[in-house]
């Protein structure tokens, strides 16, 4: 495994799994296997509705709690309450959240922003983060709160390598989880000819390929999967590095095409969406 040096000095793994579009009975039994597997890394959310499954996962897998780096997210909805954050705790079954996300960039952000600075200074978070921020409220969080976020999450896969927010991370040495790392499985971004030749040269799929390259572009990695096969796969990355010539083959496939764009109207609904509870 590798791991990435936040700019509050903690260490996160740079691979993981993801439990977007999963029951609660999905996540708990997906966590359960990907620990199992050695994954140590996990990644929810309030909005997902099955905190409560991955924390049953977690119990299950038998894995000691500060072995796990465990990152979720908190939906816009509940950004003001200031019970929040121990609702959360309470579902996922821990006292702390290594990792804890402002979801989306709802006009309600920056009270969600100090609810998390509370908690943070509690030690029932380790790190804060911003989730499908866009460059001016990234920088502004940066410049006007008074603990500077430290990972942000956004879409990032070969057509959509984020190269102006890579800047900005570097200006500030905060870390970047791609979300959809392999496009949310679209066939024409994994079936991309170089994937398949640097597949067959290095004995591996065009998956891994593809997770390779990220791993390399400093990119932390939590692709979805329901599949046990997939989930080891995923994460059997460690034992290959691609060249800087194949890093620059792979850079020519950027696309400047996003799977999801945040419209306002977007971001309106997700301020009104409540959540709904576990199962
Ligand atoms: P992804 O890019 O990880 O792709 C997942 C798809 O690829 C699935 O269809 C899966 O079956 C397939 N797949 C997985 N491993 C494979 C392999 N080895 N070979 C072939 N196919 C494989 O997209 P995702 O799962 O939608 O996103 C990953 C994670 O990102 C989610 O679980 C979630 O935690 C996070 N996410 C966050 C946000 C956000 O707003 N912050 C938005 C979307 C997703």
């Amino acid at each position: 495994m590798e791991y990435l040096t936040l700019n509050n000095g903690s260490k996160m793994p740079m691979a993981g799994i993801g439990v977007f579009m999963m029951s609660p009975a999905e996540a708990e039994a997906a966590v359960e296997s990907a620990l199992k597997s050695g994954v140590r890394l996990i990644d929810t959310a309030n909005g997902y509705m099955n905190e409560s499954g991955t924390g049953r996962g977690i119990k299950k897998s038998g894995v000691d709690r500060e072995d796990i780096f465990l990152v979720t997210k908190l939906w816009p909805t509940v950004y003001e309450k200031e019970t929040a954050i121990e609702e959360t705790l309470k579902r996922l079954d821990t006292d702390y959240i290594d990792l804890l996300f402002l979801h989306q960039p709802t006009d309600n952000w920056r009270e969600g922003y100090k609810n998390i600075e509370k908690a943070y200074k509690e030690g029932k978070v380790k790190a804060i983060g911003l989730s499908n921020f866009p460059e001016e409220l990234l920088r502004e969080a940066i410049e006007t709160m008074e603990i500077k976020p430290h990972v942000v999450q956004v879409e990032a896969h070969p057509y959509f390598p984020q190269t102006e927010l890579k800047k900005i991370l570097a200006e500030t040495g905060m870390g970047l989880m791609a979300w959809y790392p392999l496009g949310h499985g679209d066939k024409n971004l994994v079936n991309e000819p170089i994937f398949t030749e640097l597949a067959a040269k290095y004995g591996k799929s065009n998956a891994q390929i593809i997770l390779r390259w990220h791993i390399q572009s400093g990119n932390v990695i939590f692709p979805g999967s329901k599949n046990p096969d997939h989930i080891r796969e995923n994460f059997d990355i460690f034992d290959f590095a691609l060249t800087d010539e194949e890093m620059a083959e792979i850079a020519k496939v950027d696309k400047g095409m996003r799977y999801y764009t945040a419209t306002p109207d977007l971001i309106a609904q997700y301020a009104k969406m409540e959540l709904q509870p576990d199962l």
